[in-house]
């Protein structure tokens, strides 16, 4: 059992070399970034190729994964790809013979805007000579009044010519048509993002009409707006988290991908919308849904199913390889960042090193690189914004570091605040010893670690026969390891468990505890209990426990590293399986020792205090010596 020795040189200088493999560089200026979108993409090798074919046959896409692994970046990026189509305006006319059912008409590409022109110009000259004529018609009778001495007859006859006017002829503005969805002529196909848009923004709606009558309503064609369907017409529709959806915009969308047209009418019910309908407006568009796993739960089954049976599904990759094809790749995402924001100095090579060890470490993966890159490119932003702020011509690795310290997910924010906190009111003791109260760790959100006490307190059994319980919060799968744990229990403790009651505590569990990775710190709170041996307080631990007392890996085993060191912990137990894992930063490599193990008595041996457990580990050896039958285990 040997204790990591992590090296404190800079990255910098550790990684140049390997890091940079064949690449010659100075900075991120001196790579070319690709003009096309799609092979802007990184990592998402199998994403990319499904676009590609998708475009050519104009097939849907679902794509599945986390947030910011780039599937609005590859919706958009299809846009790019559809095959040229002559693109087509739309536009609404009013319909004489019923005017709650507007008239819709195609035309090609920028006919849309001459033909709304010429009709307000038409309008507009009407109305001139319209109202020339009132005015040679006022002035002929005012006149002849005037001469015949006859004001007042003139002036009533005035004012009924005037109202007959207005309520005869029709307005100009009712005659002239709207352009509901315009294009132009060498635009590439339309990219529209629907991602959580109301049933009116998604389908089309017709405004309410507050006066409606009298001469002052506006005509229903003019109220007419389109919605994202029709406005992607010939091109890409995306909706992320397509499982908010209503149900009722689900089937509507269903509708609209089956047939090519939806009508559009006021999606309120009350409002006077509702009454108009016009004729069915062509909405021929590729869509691409998109989503975490629980979107295809939430998703209509029929949609699902034609997009599926018309298209393609794909799953976003979270992390890839850490190879040197791969980091180059890294490097031209940086050097992509930076020239899309537009305003940062460029990363030379320390900085580069700095990102992609970010990478590594954010990839919860011994040699992998995570891919969720809007989080990344966040880091790349900001750690600029640090270089630019200071006048600098390139960004640095300590600018990187600096960024690190500002772009901190809230969780992480939250997480030091809880440590502080736990500190002041001595929830999470770092010193001394204490009978059955062991340092577990977890994990908060996806990138930050916190210091989770677990204490373990043993009763005469209340029932016929003793009983394990747990509390703070346990969702399925903490709860199932702690049935584990009580085996281990059962066969390494040799008691008659049978006459006690053993409860477990989380403290401070206010999120709830997921996953098994607590297993190594229940079993050795409660060993400690039922046994009477103090556990040491210095120490942390984190690990999955087979029935046979194997140490199994768990996830974000850095962050949890961290929050211990962190929280004044001076010595960290992790499973062997996940030293690969570890890639803590440099401030925290002098504060914390790391222990890797394999089984939990390298544990006990660890942390159980000396001078009460040697009696207790030799008769753990003998036991286990007879243990259980090897049986499934859980990771
Ligand atoms: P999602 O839709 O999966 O939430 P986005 O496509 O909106 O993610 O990604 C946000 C930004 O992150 C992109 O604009 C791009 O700058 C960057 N990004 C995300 N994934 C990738 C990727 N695979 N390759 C390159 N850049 C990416």
């Amino acid at each position: 059992m040997d204790t990591v020795k992590l090296t404190d040189e800079p990255v910098a200088d550790q990684d140049e070399e390997g890091l940079f493999g064949e690449i010659d560089l100075v900075t991120t200026a001196d790579i070319e970034v690709p003009q096309s979108l799609i092979d802007q993409v990184i990592g998402q090798e199998q994403a990319v190729e499904v676009i590609r074919k998708a475009a050519i046959q104009r097939r849907h896409v679902m794509m599945i994964g986390t947030p910011g692994t780039g599937k609005s970046m590859l919706a958009k990026a299809m846009s790019e790809l559809l095959p040229k189509e002559e693109m087509q305006d739309i536009l609404v006319y009013p319909n004489s013979d019923d005017n709650n059912n507007p008239l819709i008409r195609t035309v090609p590409s920028g006919r849309g805007k001459e033909i709304v022109g010429a009709h307000k110009m038409d309008a507009r000259k009407r109305a001139q000579w319209r109202n020339m004529l009132m005015l040679m018609i006022v002035f002929g009778i005012i006149g002849y009044a005037l001469i015949s001495g006859m004001l007042l007859m003139g002036i009533i006859a005035v004012a009924f010519i005037f109202l007959a006017f207005r309520t005869m002829m029709p307005r100009d503005d009712v005659m002239v048509p709207k352009l509901l969805v315009s294009t132009s002529k060498d635009a590439k196909a339309p990219f529209i993002d629907a991602t959580g848009s109301q049933a009116g923004a998604l389908l089309g709606d017709v405004r309410h009409d507050p006066f409606q009558s009298g001469g002052l309503e506006t005509p229903s064609h003019d109220r007419v707006e389109a919605g994202a369907i029709h406005r992607s017409h010939k091109g890409v529709l995306f909706i992320d988290e397509i499982n908010t959806l209503t149900p009722h915009s689900q089937q509507n969308l269903l509708t609209a991908l089956q047939e090519g047209e939806f009508p559009i009418t006021g999606q309120s019910e009350r409002s006077s919308g509702a009454m108009v309908r016009t004729e069915p407006v062509p909405c021929r568009f590729v869509m691409i849904a998109a989503g975490n796993l629980d979107a295809m739960q939430g998703m209509h089954p029929a949609l699902r199913s034609r997009i599926r049976g018309y298209g393609y599904e794909v799953y976003m990759k979270e992390t890839i390889d850490d190879t040197p094809k791969n980091r180059e790749k890294f490097i031209r995402f940086i050097a992509q960042e930076v020239k899309n924001d537009g305003k940062i100095p460029p990363f030379d090579r320390s900085a580069i090193s700095e990102v992609i060890r970010e990478a590594r470490r954010r990839s919860n993966r011994k040699g992998h690189l995570t891919l969720k890159l809007r989080d990344l490119g966040g880091l790349v932003r900001v750690a600029g914004d640090i270089a630019r702020g200071e006048g600098a011509e390139v960004t640095t690795a300590q600018h990187v570091i600096a960024a690190k310290e500002t772009a901190r997910s809230v969780e992480d924010q939250i997480s030091d605040e809880y440590i502080r906190r736990s500190r002041d009111y001595d929830l999470t003791i770092v010193s001394g010893t204490a009978i059955g109260k062991v340092n577990g760790l977890a994990v908060m959100g996806s990138d930050s670690g916190s210091v989770l006490p677990i204490v373990a307190e043993v009763t005469p059994a209340q029932g016929a026969s003793g009983t394990v319980i747990a509390t703070g919060l346990l969702k399925e799968i903490a709860q199932e390891s702690i049935k584990n744990v009580s085996a281990i229990l059962k066969k390494f403790t040799g008691k008659d468990i049978r006459n006690i009651d053993i409860h477990v505590q989380f403290i401070g569990t206010y999120q709830g505890v997921e996953g098994d990775s607590a297993s190594v710190s229940v079993a050795t709170a409660v060993i400690s209990a039922i046994e009477g041996i103090p556990v040491r307080q210095d120490v942390a631990m984190t690990g999955s426990l087979s029935v046979r007392g194997d140490v199994l890996p768990i996830g974000g085993v850095t962050y949890k590293i961290e929050a211990a060191a962190k929280a004044g912990i001076k010595q960290v137990f992790i499973p062997a399986s996940n030293l690969g894992d570890v890639l803590i930063e440099n401030r925290y490599k002098s504060m914390i020792e790391i222990i890797p193990v394999s089984h939990i008595e390298e544990i006990l041996e660890r942390a159980l205090v000396p001078e009460n457990r040697e009696g207790f580990l030799v008769k753990l050896r003998k036991l286990a010596e007879h243990a259980v039958q090897p049986q499934k285990s859980q990771s």
